[in-house]
C-alpha cells in the first residue's frame, strides 16, 4: 500500500511537472503568436501609412490603395498603362524625349486618352470615366478581364506603331 502510494505520488509529481511544462510552453507559444500578430499589425499600419502619404509610386497608388503581401499579376503592358511610363506622348514629353505631349490626333496623349478616346486606338477602347475619380476608373478597368485584354492589346499596338503614333 505504501509502495503503491509512493508510486502514485511519483506519478502525480511527474504529471504535475509535465502539466506545468506544457502549460508554460503553451503560454509562451501563445504570447509569441500574439506578439507576432501585433508586430505584423504594426508593420502593416506603418506600411499603409507610408504608402498612403508617400511621394513615390503615386500612379500605382491610384489603383492599389491598400498594401498587401499578395502579389499583383500585371503584364508589362498593364504596368506601362498604370504607371503611364510608356510610349505615350505625355510621358515622352515629360522626359524631354518628344517636343509635344500631344497625340497625333491633337489631344494630350496620356494612357486614358488612348484607352478611351483616341481614334487611332478605337478598336481597343474601354468605357470612359463613369465616375469623376480617375483612380476608381483605373481600378475598375484592371478588375475586369475583358478591359485588361483590351488595354494589353492596345499598348502592344502603340509599341508596334510607335513611329507613327
Ligand atoms: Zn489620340
Amino acid at each position: 500500500m505504501a509502495h503503491a502510494g509512493y508510486r502514485d505520488n511519483e506519478e502525480a509529481a511527474t504529471l504535475a511537472k509535465k502539466a506545468i511544462t506544457e502549460g508554460v510552453v503553451m503560454k509562451v507559444l501563445k504570447l509569441r503568436c500574439e506578439l507576432k500578430q501585433h508586430l505584423q499589425e504594426l508593420f502593416f499600419k506603418k506600411w499603409q501609412n507610408l504608402w498612403a502619404n508617400g511621394n513615390t509610386g503615386r500612379s500605382v497608388h491610384k489603383v492599389l490603395k491598400t498594401v498587401s503581401l499578395k502579389p499583383v499579376f500585371w503584364t508589362g503592358e498593364e504596368i506601362l498603362f498604370v504607371t503611364g511610363h510608356g510610349p505615350f506622348s505625355s510621358f515622352l514629353n515629360r522626359f524631354h524625349l518628344s517636343d509635344s505631349d500631344s497625340c497625333v490626333c491633337g489631344k494630350v496623349g496620356d494612357p486614358i486618352h488612348y484607352a478611351t478616346s483616341c481614334p487611332l486606338t478605337l478598336s481597343w477602347h474601354v468605357r470612359k470615366h463613369s465616375t469623376s475619380l480617375e483612380s476608381l476608373w483605373y481600378q475598375r478597368v484592371l478588375e475586369n478581364p475583358n478591359s485588361r485584354k483590351r488595354i494589353i492589346n492596345m499598348i502592344k499596338f502603340i509599341i508596334d506603331n510607335e513611329n507613327i503614333m
